[in-house]
């Protein structure tokens, strides 16, 4: 456990800004967790997973601690059920990939999401119909303050789209150390989002499995979203907005092709994408930062934008479609 001054920060934050930390270490156990908290208390404290959902807009001026917790545990297991515990600073895809190879079904749907177990509640990530509250069972949390350790049902994490406890009401408050997700042993598939079932016929599969939805979904986003790695993002910017019907219908008057899903509650969900094109953004770059040409809901760094940068774009496309649709985007990555 070592503590580092002044760390660049740009290859551990997937839009590749160019920021630093006064402060930076890792830990890969609550104990030194803890102990990291103590000798730091008067510094403001950021809990770092994989950077695949954060945006520096400047220097951070505390302490940056990397979670790397590993590990991955089965806990228990029924006819039915397995439960398997994961540490948070397990990276996500190869723990859905390690679950698919024991046939533990479930998580086939998330395949490529970018980040670590521990990130995976925060806003609990989904793709495909599927997201993480269906299959989650508990976690275990360090309170900053407190410094003790609590566990978690689904229903303490207030799992909402693109939202839980975590990114609200106790934001900053806790750290994540490890994440149980119950998976099931007998096939549940969802493959009624449409890409995922044309993916699944080009491959010519005939007989499902998780592995082969795993390997279709991994097809689809390799082709469509561009890779950190080559193009600096933190996936979709905005989330997709809800409106009421009654401010659908009107929508749907004026922009006849806009799109919608119904919500369970009657509201509906709108693509934030169609409407981010529709107000010319596609494509759009200026300097390093730039919406991306093939998904509207994607900023990127080209190479050297600052985070002030991504951010501006970013303000100028949420007041154009408030002016242009009446609606107010939200961002769903995390501004530090
Ligand atoms: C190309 C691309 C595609 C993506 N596609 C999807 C998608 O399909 N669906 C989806 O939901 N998301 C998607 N994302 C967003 C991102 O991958 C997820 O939100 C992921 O869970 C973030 O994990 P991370 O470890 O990188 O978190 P980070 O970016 O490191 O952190 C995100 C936030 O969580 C906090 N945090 C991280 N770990 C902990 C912890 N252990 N305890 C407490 N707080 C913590 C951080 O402080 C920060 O506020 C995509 C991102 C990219 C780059």
């Amino acid at each position: 456990m070592q503590i580092q001054q002044n760390i660049s920060l740009k290859q551990l934050n997937t839009f590749g800004i160019d920021v630093s930390a006064k402060y930076f270490s890792t830990f890969n156990n609550s104990d030194d967790l803890s102990e990291l908290i103590a000798l730091n208390s008067q510094l403001t404290t950021f809990i770092l997973g994989g950077g695949s959902n954060i945006l520096f807009t400047k220097n951070f001026d505390g302490i940056v601690l990397k979670n790397e917790i590993k590990g991955i545990e089965l806990i228990k297991e029924d006819a039915q059920y397995i439960y398997v515990k994961a540490g948070a600073g397990e990276n996500w895809h190869q723990f859905v990939l390690y679950t698919l190879q024991r046939n533990w079904q479930g998580l086939e749907n998330l395949s490529l999401i970018p980040g670590n177990v521990g990130a995976s509640p925060m806003q609990n990530i989904g793709a495909y119909g599927v997201e993480i509250k269906d299959l989650f069972y508990e976690l275990e949390a360090f309170h900053l303050k407190e410094k003790k350790v609590f566990t978690f049902s689904v229903n303490d994490c207030g799992f909402g789209y693109r939202e839980s406890v975590f990114k609200n009401k106790l934001k900053e408050q806790f750290v994540i150390l490890n994440v149980t997700y119950c998976l099931n042993k007998i096939p549940k598939f969802n493959t009624s989002y449409g890409a995922i079932e044309e993916e699944l016929n080009s491959m010519g599969v005939t007989e499902l499995s998780a592995k082969k939805i795993s390997l279709a979904v991994i097809n689809i986003r390799s082709s469509k979203l561009p890779d950190p790695a080559k193009i600096g993002n933190a996936g979709s910017f905005f989330k997709n907005p809800s409106v009421t019907s009654a401010k659908f219908n009107d929508l749907k008057t004026e922009f006849p092709l806009i799109v919608g899903y119904k919500n369970p509650d009657n509201s509906v969900k709108l693509a934030a994408g169609w409407m981010i094109e529709q107000c010319g953004w596609k494509g759009f770059r200026k300097g390093d930062a730039g919406c991306h040409a093939q998904q509207a809901l994607v900023l990127v760094n080209y190479g050297n934008a600052k985070g002030k940068e991504i951010y501006d774009l970013s303000e100028d496309i949420l007041q154009s479609v408030q002016k242009k649709f009446g609606v107010k985007l939200e961002r769903e990555v995390n501004l530090i």
